[in-house]
């Protein structure tokens, strides 16, 4: 047979070129889906080609694996729901992450030698995103309860669990003769440990901190194939450069998420976001209730609308009709902006991407920060299914919220809030910007509502 072997290094160079315009053109709602079509078309050739590796024995294995996989993965993708995206990439990741551990675990059954320690640290990193991804999806998919889950001495379990995983891991490398145990118990219990400290790591992350955990364990996976790339004799430099570019912009990622939630890491994961409940907090006020009609009215005669649009809107699908909506104000002189916070829906970039597939101009769109001090001179903000993202509570000390940055909608001269009734939002936490004297709910579907709207400006 004719040795193509050569070709692999120079393809996977040029693959890496492709992830690299792929994350670029990603970057940007109007480029991210031929973004998205440039790093698959990387991750096939890089895949394809490692087949020409000489003296593979395994193809029907991996023929196998890639079947089972491939045909899983594109039969979740094309029947997740915008709004399940979260947990389908958590799902993914963790996928991901376990993969990463398990070539970890094949690596470490071999010989023993110089770049073990890097196979142990990529164990233990794949381990922990794949057991956290899971717990994550879980808590997303409301198969677990998505609050904070605390105990007594969390803390301290947790790092008695990561110190023993790391013990163990030195042990698989070290082989130290004092200690009468042997590799084939090393192994096992340095792999429960890590999964298990994956687990209990997650299990009192909740709340509005998801979107900062999912980006982090996304960077976690990304490094750990990233080190098990560098682990084999002949390193793979696809997975290398790959893993690095994942692990890189999930970091980036990660901080930024922080950013946005005016969180530390550190605060993610020892600070239990929503785990105290507001059982002390009363509440002034009622929610009081508006009419289509009136709200026809309040915005046909107000000279600046904003639109906070959050989850509520994507599980709706009105986009289209707030895009409507959005046009004929603007064809009745109301200037119309949109106020998007970094974290709304359950994705970053979700309203983003759900406004620019419905047509909405991108230079309507404004982040926390440019639209923030608009807020008291606008005559009424929609607030179309957002709820945490909006929820003044932020600002009182003592509250799960307290120090979320948040869109300042309340002092805005009149808030309309869409929503469907009581419901809270992904926090579990009551939001007395609906019981304001300048707020008023129109309930209902917000697909529905939005279309009632439209056609009672019509009428106007
Ligand atoms: P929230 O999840 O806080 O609130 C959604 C609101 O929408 C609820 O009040 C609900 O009330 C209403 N709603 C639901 N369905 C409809 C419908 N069909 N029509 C009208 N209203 C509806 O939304 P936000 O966007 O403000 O906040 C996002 C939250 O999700 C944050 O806590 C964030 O941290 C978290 N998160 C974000 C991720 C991200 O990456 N962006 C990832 C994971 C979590 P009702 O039931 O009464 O209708």
């Amino acid at each position: 047979m004719i040795d193509l072997s050569w070709i692999i290094d120079p393809i996977y160079i040029a693959t890496i070129f492709f992830f690299i315009i792929g994350m670029y053109r990603m970057s940007h709602p109007l480029t991210a889906r031929s973004g998205i079509v440039w790093a698959g078309a990387a991750m096939l050739i890089a895949t394809l080609v490692t087949f020409l590796t000489p003296n593979l024995t395994n193809f029907a294995l991996m023929a196998i694996g890639i079947v089972i996989g491939g045909g899983f993965g594109y039969i979740a993708a094309k029947r997740v729901a915008m709004t399940g995206m979260p947990q389908m990439v958590a799902l993914f990741n963790g996928m991901g992450g376990g993969a990463a551990a398990g070539i970890s675990a094949v690596e470490l059954l071999g010989t023993i030698n110089t770049t073990s320690s890097l196979a142990v640290i990529g164990g233990i990193i794949g381990a922990i995103s794949f057991a956290g991804s899971i717990i994550a999806f879980l808590k997303l998919q409301g198969w677990m309860r998505p609050r904070p889950i605390t105990f007594p001495g969390q803390q301290i379990l947790n790092m008695g669990v990561l110190l023993l995983a790391l013990i163990s891991g030195i042990c698989i490398v070290l082989n130290p003769a004092w200690i009468p145990l042997s590799i084939a118990i090393y192994l096992p219990l340095f792999f429960i440990l890590s999964l298990v400290f994956g687990v209990l790591m997650t299990l009192p992350i909740g709340g509005a901190d998801m979107p900062v955990v999912i980006s982090m364990y996304n960077a976690f996976t990304g490094l750990a194939v990233a080190l098990d790339g560098f682990s084999f004799a002949t390193p793979n430099y696809a997975m290398v450069i790959a893993g690095i570019i994942v692990g890189a912009a999930g970091s980036l990622l990660t901080l930024q998420m922080a950013k946005a939630m005016n969180r530390s890491i550190s605060n993610v994961f020892f600070g239990a976001f929503g785990a105290t409940e507001e059982s002390d907090v009363q509440i002034q006020g009622s929610m009081k209730p508006i009419e289509v009609d009136d709200v026809a009215v309040m915005l046909a005669y107000a000279d600046k609308v904003i639109i906070a649009p959050g989850y509520g809107m994507a599980v709706a699908q009105a986009q289209q009709k707030v895009k409507e909506l959005a046009d004929l104000l603007e064809s009745r002189n109301v200037q119309v902006k949109f106020a998007i916070h970094p974290v709304a829906g359950r994705m970053p970039g979700h309203m983003n991407v759900l406004l620019a597939e419905a047509g909405v101009a991108y230079d309507r769109l404004f982040d926390r920060d440019e639209i923030n001090q608009e807020f008291p001179s606008t005559d009424v903000v929609l607030v179309i299914g957002a709820n945490d993202t909006v929820n003044p509570a932020s600002h009182r000390q003592g509250s799960p919220l307290f120090g979320m940055p948040i869109l300042d909608v309340e002092q805005a001269k009149n808030v309309i809030v869409l929503k469907r009734g009581q419901g809270k939002g992904f926090a579990g936490i009551e939001n007395d910007l609906f019981y304001r004297d300048n707020t008023r709910l129109l309930y209902g579907d917000a697909q529905e509502t939005v279309g009632k709207v439209v056609q009672a400006l019509k009428k106007l």
